[in-house]
């Protein structure tokens, strides 16, 4: 079979295929693993017994089930739900935005395809453009979306260390340059891996430079605020004329309804409309029909602040005083948690790297995700790349103890007199300069 460049990267087996291969398997095939790997939202029960409520609404009212089903929307995504959004968001936060800014995408996953194509790559005049990413690690589904070569710059974070072995990481804006080949600077928040929330500060510093720079500036609110609010620090959620805000009703409990949100300046969803069009002719409208009545009545903002945030953050709470109680005297140190579904776990000095984990976790029932593959726009020449994992505490409780047990058995089987056996691992001494 003779491919093109197209069709080889698509024979590559990618980061996120591994990560939603490990999911499908887990959550459909071998129930037994101890699912700490994918990213999938919890069944939460207040959550899902409206999402039944407005779906047995929608098959009782009139012909609206059909229509749902049976009728194309537009390729902006359907015009009822939009007009729904802008008002929730002109309500809740203030921003000057009709229906015409927002277009719906299938998942925000395609929004990234289509945002990160449309701003890196080789452009009019045949230069390459990239996208910034000011601080890795960063979602792993980012990593190869890019359609030309290699479309990401990223930067190591400044680490700060805090007390009960945490840590967070800062965007180290004395290194950031936003130079003339950066096409757009995007970042997660809350950040999948970490859970990080980037200060409200430094995303007003990232703004303006990407103001005097004449580039956009792409949020992925995929976690945040006003839904699925999976967010546990105060922090204020931001749109103006060049930055791009994601959203998605994934998190919110409805993976499976594949509904990103698209909030941005005219000419953008213009074009993501055109880019529905070609490649999917309409957005899936199962999720507008869905979520519909929650977005018109707000409750479904009531539900993400007094059911999804507690949630999670109990979990999470629960998740962090095991892996204390259990990884005590091991060299570990948990980046502060403060929203999304994960715990960024680093093994200072850990003899062996986290594929090698990873595999090892594997093999006894427990899928973890490897840190490498979150670094996209840098080579892996940073040990500390090597000696982070991401583990999630959405699944059940016991899932997660019997998980966060295992792998400190792994942890307390290796011999740390040892140094991992690769290259990559051990950093240079100009490396091991930069600031952690
Ligand atoms: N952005 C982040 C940070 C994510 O974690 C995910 C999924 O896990 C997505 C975007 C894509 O989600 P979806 O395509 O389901 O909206």
């Amino acid at each position: 079979m003779k491919l093109t460049k197209f069709g080889n990267k698509l024979k590559k087996k990618s980061g996120i295929s591994q990560l939603m291969d490990d999911l499908g398997h887990a959550m459909n095939v071998n129930r037994d693993i101890l699912m700490l790997g994918g990213g999938n939202p919890a069944f939460i029960p207040a959550v899902q017994s409206v999402l039944r409520e407005s779906m047995n609404e929608l098959l009782g009212q009139g012909d609206s089930f059909e229509r749902a089903i049976g009728v194309y929307d537009t390729p902006q995504g359907n015009h009822a739900f939009l007009c729904s959004l802008a008002e929730l968001f002109r309500n809740e936060f203030g921003w000057d935005i009709t229906h015409e800014n927002i277009a719906l995408t299938a998942g925000s996953q395609s929004a990234f395809y289509v945002l990160f194509n449309m701003f890196a790559g080789a452009d009019a005049d045949g230069k390459q453009k990239k996208i910034l990413l000011p601080l890795a690690p960063e979602y792993i589904g980012y990593a190869d979306i890019g359609l030309d070569g290699d479309i990401f710059r990223s930067y190591r974070p400044q680490i700060e260390m805090l007390d009960d072995r945490m840590f967070k990481y800062h965007i180290n804006f004395d290194e950031l340059e936003i130079g003339e080949d950066v096409g757009a600077v995007c970042l997660s928040r809350p950040t999948n891996p970490t859970g990080n929330v980037m200060t409200d500060d430094e995303v007003s510093r990232l703004i303006k430079l990407t103001e005097e720079a004449d580039v956009p500036l792409i949020l992925d609110n995929a976690y945040g605020t006003p839904f699925p609010n999976i967010i546990f620090s105060e922090a204020q959620p931001f749109w103006q004329k060049n930055v791009i805000v994601c959203m998605s009703l994934s998190k919110f409990g409805l993976p499976g309804a594949r509904t990103g949100i698209i909030i941005a300046d005219k000419p953008v969803i213009e074009a993501v409309s055109e880019f529905n069009a070609v490649l999917s002719l309409a957005p899936n409208g199962m999720g507008a029909a869905v979520a519909g009545s929650l977005v018109r009545s707000g409750r479904i903002l009531e539900l993400s602040r007094d059911h999804i945030r507690p949630f999670y953050q109990e979990r999470c709470r629960k998740a962090v005083g095991w892996i204390h109680e259990y990884f005590d005297g091991l060299e570990y140190y948990i980046h502060k948690p403060e929203g999304a579904l994960f715990l960024w776990l680093w093994f200072r000095n850990m003899p062996i790297t986290c594929q090698e984990l990873y595999e090892r976790l594997k093999a006894r029932g427990v899928l973890i995700v490897p840190g490498h593959y979150f670094f996209p726009g840098m080579d892996n020449s940073w040990s500390h790349c090597h000696e982070c994992i991401r583990m999630t505490y959405s699944q059940a409780p016991e899932t997660v103890e019997q998980g966060i047990k295992l792998i400190a058995e792994e942890l307390r089987s290796l011999d740390y007199s040892q140094i991992a056996n690769t290259e990559a691992k051990r950093p240079s001494a100009a490396q091991n300069r930069t600031k952690q």
